[in-house]
């Protein structure tokens, strides 16, 4: 492969009056950065935060024009690195990649080495961008739950955004996991789907808000994982177990929270966070190899909807519309 070979990639442009406009274009190996990894990109997926880059937010990507995908699953064509060879399936989430770096929504990406992991044998490329950055932090918000001692027999585990990326694969792995699963959502119409994935009960997202200000309230659930922030984050705090925990990755629903000390220092109750973007490589490799035995679900293409590159810019204007259900796999080469 040269310098001057082409391939396509959906490029975000800001224009003069400050907006952002998506396209799929023609783009050169040369207009990649240099790295040590070029890697021929099969198949990526489709996150909040790819939304957010494509929509110009500058705390995701400051330099435009701009190719999203914070996750990408392909081929090595060439490492100078000596760390991976040609030919080799390949995984890459989180750290620069879709940021400021050209992202996995392009056919080719330029990256050094140690972002890189290698696929496990028992997925394939596309079964791994179903997963992709919002399931491998649905795994490790489930494994933090349990490092703090969570067991099924503790009782529910509330899970908010439940029909996100994020919220949809952490219920199917916790009923996987023997866990009874409350699931919160805006869009109760999707009920049925919830439950398919393995929510014994689902109720609306504002229920969990209807404590008000109260510093701490009944206690609903032995744990939760938290996607939405904001108040959301405060009050199912003040309706978690004594002894319980609850994760917190995710800002869909606000930045900014205001409690009390009182479910902390009157139940004990763990606050949890969740970053799978900069977490060292060998713990991204472990939690890995836990999507891809035990934590691996059955029938996985029912997971992800797959959609082709020309589709991006409609499906990421749904995102930021939280018109998204599930997790979105893309066929880059489709
Ligand atoms: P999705 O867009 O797929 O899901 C977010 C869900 O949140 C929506 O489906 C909707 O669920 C709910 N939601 C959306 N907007 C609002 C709102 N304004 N108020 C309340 N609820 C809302 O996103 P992901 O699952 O990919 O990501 C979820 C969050 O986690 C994001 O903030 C993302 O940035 C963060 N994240 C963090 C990571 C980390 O490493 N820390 C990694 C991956 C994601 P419903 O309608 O069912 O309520």
């Amino acid at each position: 492969m040269s310098n001057d070979t082409t391939f396509k990639a959906l490029v975000v442009e800001e224009t003069s009056d400050g907006e952002f406009k998506k396209s799929i274009q023609e783009r050169k190996v040369s207009d990649l950065p240099e790295n040590d990894l070029l890697i021929e990109v099969h198949y990526s997926s489709l996150n909040f935060k790819d939304a957010m880059s494509a929509t110009g937010n500058k705390r995701i990507t400051k330099q435009y024009p701009h190719t999203p995908g914070i996750d990408a699953a392909g081929v090595v064509v060439s490492d100078k690195s000596g760390t991976f060879s040609a030919g080799q399936e390949v995984l890459v989430f989180g750290y620069d990649l879709g940021m400021d770096t050209a992202g996995g929504l392009g056919q080719i990406i330029s990256i050094p080495a140690d972002w890189a992991i290698e696929c496990p044998k028992s997925l394939t490329l596309k079964e791994a961008m179903i997963y992709g950055t919002g399931g491998l932090t649905a795994a490790l918000s489930v494994q933090k739950l349990e490092k703090m001692g969570a067991k099924p027999s503790d009782g529910p585990v509330a899970v908010t955004g439940a029909s996100g990326g994020v919220g949809s694969i952490s219920i199917a792995i916790l009923s996987q996991l023997g866990y009874e699963v409350i699931a919160f959502s805006g869009k109760t119409e999707q009920s049925d789907y919830l439950k398919d994935l393995g929510a014994s009960e689902v109720r609306h997202r504002d229920t969990i808000n209807e404590i008000g200000s109260k510093p701490i309230g009944r206690e609903l659930w032995a744990n939760a994982i938290d996607t939405l922030g904001g108040d959301y984050l405060a009050n199912l705090l003040k309706q978690t177990k004594a002894g319980g925990a609850v994760t917190s990755c995710g800002l869909a629903g606000g930045a900014e929270f205001s409690m009390t000390v009182m479910p902390f220092i009157t139940r004990a109750v763990s606050l949890l966070g969740v970053d799978s973007v900069y977490i060292p490589l060998a713990d991204k490799e472990a939690i890995w190899q836990r999507v891809a035995t035990d934590m691996k679900l059955p029938n996985l293409e029912n997971y992800g909807e797959e959609i082709t590159l020309e589709q991006t810019p409609e499906y990421l204007d749904r995102f930021m519309a939280s018109q998204t259900v599930g997790r979105y796999v893309v066929n880059v080469r489709g």
